[in-house]
């Protein structure tokens, strides 16, 4: 890899003096030479011309350097190792409860901007977002194994990488390092099992951020009846089940999300006779499918709403809130009184601030009186780094 000395405007100086991880090309002032995708680009300040920062370069993104450090560092297998272990260091905790499925290095959150490694039952699975991160792959490829103790190790790459990947030989899902008898792993989670399939499964396999309201939704459900929207492969439904739930409801609109909650149902309780009568799939829009258990006159203990993201761009988040707003005021009607009702954003778009506050409004013009019981925001394996980091939140509330 070259080096590329570059200066950057004086916002852009700004911003990586912050500690931002992205550089735009909008700020870059100056390109010594001609960059390709994963050269390091040293970054001089443009008065004193000292190194301020260091990142990776990609000149087919807007993104066109990802920072690994705002001021000079010499980036090695040794620098990796330090990141590695610090992230490392932060699930200490959460690896000492029945879980073994988790982020090992969360992107940006952990230093590493554009590189997702989840682990899920010895099996890491490495997730490139930009093509800068391929000529390094040698380098981690050890470290990661090592680090993260992992029997194999699987690649993955966003679309955008996948062009550039091919060039190099590589390609999506596969096998980088030890064996992977089966794409299909069973992990667990606070002592409840799920499948992740590694090599074709959308991200790494599975959602892993909401692990803490998972967990927090087994805490509520005893005796409860349980309406889990936008259930996706049942992650909330299997916790409920697990917490003592006397019924509990799965609502997507994808029919193989739905067979995959089945089967995760299945891997837990398939021994307890009763529990395909404890466990229903409704496949709908969330939209009418909320719309026609209310008129059905249905009604449960515990309703959660944890849609995909509705805001990928800032001219989205209007539309975002007004579908926020339009999709809880389906399913508060359908809790019933003295229910817990618990709605969740993941769109990075729309601020924490914003999502609780349309939730409050919601609340207050459905007339019924509500007392709110508590917020979170990202397990500990997801850290949030950087503003643009924090974009899980989620609410809990009392319904009379
Ligand atoms: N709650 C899940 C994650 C939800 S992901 C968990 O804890 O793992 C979002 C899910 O919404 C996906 O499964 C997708 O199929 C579903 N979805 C998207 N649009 C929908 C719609 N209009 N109605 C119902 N489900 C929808």
């Amino acid at each position: 890899m070259k080096t590329l000395p570059i200066t950057l405007t004086a916002p852009g100086e700004r911003a990586l003096r912050a500690g931002h991880p992205w550089l735009f090309d909008g700020a870059i002032r100056s390109v010594k030479g001609e960059g390709r995708a994963g050269d390091l680009a040293i970054v001089f300040s443009v008065k004193k011309n000292k190194c301020i920062g260091v990142g990776l370069y990609d000149p087919d993104s807007p993104i066109r350097i990802r920072v690994l450090q705002a001021g000079p560092a010499k980036i090695d297998a040794a620098f990796f190792r330090e990141k590695i272990e610090v992230a490392k260091a932060k699930r200490t905790d959460l690896l000492k409860t029945d879980t073994n499925g988790y982020r090992l290095l969360h992107g940006e959150n952990d230093g590493l901007p554009g590189l997702v490694v989840d682990v899920y039952a010895g099996v890491a699975v490495l997730k490139l977002y930009s093509p800068a991160w391929l000529p390094w792959l040698a380098l981690l490829q050890p470290l990661i194994v090592e680090l993260a103790d992992a029997r194999a190790l699987v690649l993955r790459l966003a679309r955008v990488v996948q062009g550039a990947a091919a060039g190099a030989g590589l390609k999506d899902g596969q096998v980088l390092a030890g064996t992977l008898p089966n794409e299909e792993i069973t992990f667990r989670e606070h002592g409840l099992q799920f499948y992740a399939n590694v090599v074709k499964g959308h991200k790494t396999g599975f959602f892993l951020d909401h692990r803490a309201n998972r967990k927090r939704i087994g805490e509520l459900a005893e005796g409860k009846r349980v309406l889990d929207v936008f259930s996706y492969a049942g992650g909330f439904s299997v916790h409920a089940l697990g917490g003592g739930a006397e019924r509990v409801t799965s609502l997507d609109i994808s029919e193989p999300a739905l067979a995959q909650a089945r089967r995760n149902v299945q891997l837990n309780f398939g021994d307890q006779p009763a529990v395909e009568d404890r466990h229903q799939t409704l496949a709908a829009d969330a939209f009418e499918g909320l719309a026609d258990l209310a008129k059905e006159d249905e009604s449960f203990d515990l309703v959660i709403v944890d849609p995909p993201s509705f805001a990928k761009s800032d001219r989205e988040i209007p539309g975002a809130l007004k579908a926020y707003r339009r999709v809880n005021k389906l399913a508060v009607p359908l809790v019933a009184p003295g229910g817990i009702f618990v709605a969740a954003s993941c769109s990075a778009r729309v601020s924490s601030d914003e999502f609780f506050r349309v939730i409050a409004s919601v609340l207050q013009s459905s007339g019924r009186k509500h007392q709110f019981l508590e917020k979170s925001f990202h397990d500990v394996d997801h850290p949030i780094g950087f503003a643009e980091g924090a974009y899980l939140k989620t609410v809990y509330y009392r319904v009379w």
